[in-house]
């Protein structure tokens, strides 16, 4: 304990308190009831007495990674949760082909007013079982959210032109999925190109630890068209079966907590900022804090335009009701209470400020040593 005043201390060691100044008198010090004992006071007591003082262990509840960790230890109550694609690759080889064909086949049609919305991520269905792709470029969102220590990824497809082979983005993309050990699906595009020649693709993705099952390897290879939609269905089987050999799980009934996809600021809606939900179940109305910012879910929106109420683990929502605007790649946490919600959301722009401020005069400092 940092202090207890006399009364507090008697009555934790249920002792009248006048026993305990007793028993300070002796020990040289002079205390009346309501005074505040500092840490060596109430352990020499403690000791006396026989009891042992357990230390407190001091949280910074403004650091929301701590949130993270509880919820990766609380397992109680987990299920299944739907996996978190990227997709990766060198330019031109076919990147947002595929998450344009993917979303047109797969997106739940028949939704009658569903408008496509560009939030940032989607969420399909195959097989009864969902899918969420980030349409962020699978780059950044490895470097600018692994920059930040946020995990969003659970699976990545590493697109390869078929008719050009392996490039340098496609080993840095490799290098990004290995630093974050997150698995690889190899998707083989533009097999519909004359040109295309897998084996090479397969030969030249050896030399960088990607070896095809067919070779004595475990990494899956599937050929695809993605301008034709060809091998898609394929590629979404290899997916869910890579997603369930990870035991993907999550908690849908503890206060929510994810991280920030994209935000801006819109001119009539304000703060709008598109969130995944790792754990937990979103709801309007939460109160929340939002990297250096806070405020409560005023309205959400999920990737087809609907209003939604609630969102649960592994699910994109756009939402308004920031005081400001969030980061890609800060977390967000759900709190119990706004006014929570609002002393640690302030806390943290504090310190962000304090930050900035630092970080300025080190610069300016820098500029005047230049300068000599
Ligand atoms: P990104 O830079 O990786 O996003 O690549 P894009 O998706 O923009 O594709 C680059 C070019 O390749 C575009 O002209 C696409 O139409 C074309 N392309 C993509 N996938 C295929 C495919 O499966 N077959 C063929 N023939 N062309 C493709
Ligand atoms: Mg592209």
């Amino acid at each position: 304990y940092e202090s207890l005043s006399v009364a507090e201390l008697a009555q934790k060691l249920h002792r009248e308190p006048s026993e305990i100044i007793k028993k300070l008198f002796m020990l040289g010090v002079m205390a009346t009831i309501n005074q505040e004992l500092d840490q060596d006071a109430i352990e020499l007591i403690c000791a006396d007495y026989g009891v042992e003082v357990e230390e407190e262990i001091r949280i910074d509840v403004t650091d929301l990674e701590i949130y993270f960790e509880e919820s990766e230890e609380t397992v109680e109550g987990q299920t299944e949760r739907p996996p978190v694609v990227t997709i990766m690759g060198h330019v031109d080889h076919g990147k947002t082909t595929l998450l344009d064909s993917i979303r047109n086949t797969k997106v739940t049609q028949g939704e009658a007013g569903g408008i496509t919305q560009h939030i940032g991520a989607y969420q399909i269905e195959e097989h009864g079982k969902k899918i969420t792709f980030l349409d962020t470029p699978g780059h950044a969102a490895f470097t600018t959210m692994r920059a930040r220590g946020a995990k969003v990824t659970d699976l990545t497809i590493l697109v390869v032109a078929a008719d050009d082979g392996v490039m340098p983005q496609t080993i840095e993309a490799i290098n990004h999925a290995k630093a974050a050990e997150v698995p690889i699906i190899v998707a083989v595009n533009k097999m519909d190109k004359p040109t295309a020649n897998p084996d090479r693709v397969m030969q030249e993705l050896t030399e960088h630890g990607l070896v095809a099952e067919d070779w004595g390897g475990d990494t899956i290879f599937a050929p695809i068209s993605a301008l034709k939609g060809e091998g898609i269905d394929h590629l979404l089987e290899m997916v869910l079966l890579v997603a369930e050999v990870g035991e993907l799980k999550a908690n849908p009934a503890i206060r929510a907590r994810g991280t920030v996809i994209e935000a801006q600021l819109d001119r009539g809606r304000g703060s709008v900022a598109t969130l995944l939900v790792q754990d937990g179940t979103l709801h309007v109305g939460d109160p929340i804090v939002v990297g250096n910012t806070y405020g409560r879910v005023r309205a959400m929106i999920n990737d087809i335009g609907r209003r939604v109420k609630e969102a649960g683990p592994s699910t994109p929502v756009e939402i308004t009701g920031l005081s400001d605007v969030p980061q890609a790649g800060d977390r967000f946490v759900v709190f119990e209470d706004e006014k929570t919600a609002r002393q640690i959301g302030e806390s943290r722009a504090g310190e962000a400020l304090q930050e900035q401020r630092v970080e300025k005069t080190r610069v300016t400092l820098d500029n005047l040593f230049d300068q000599m």
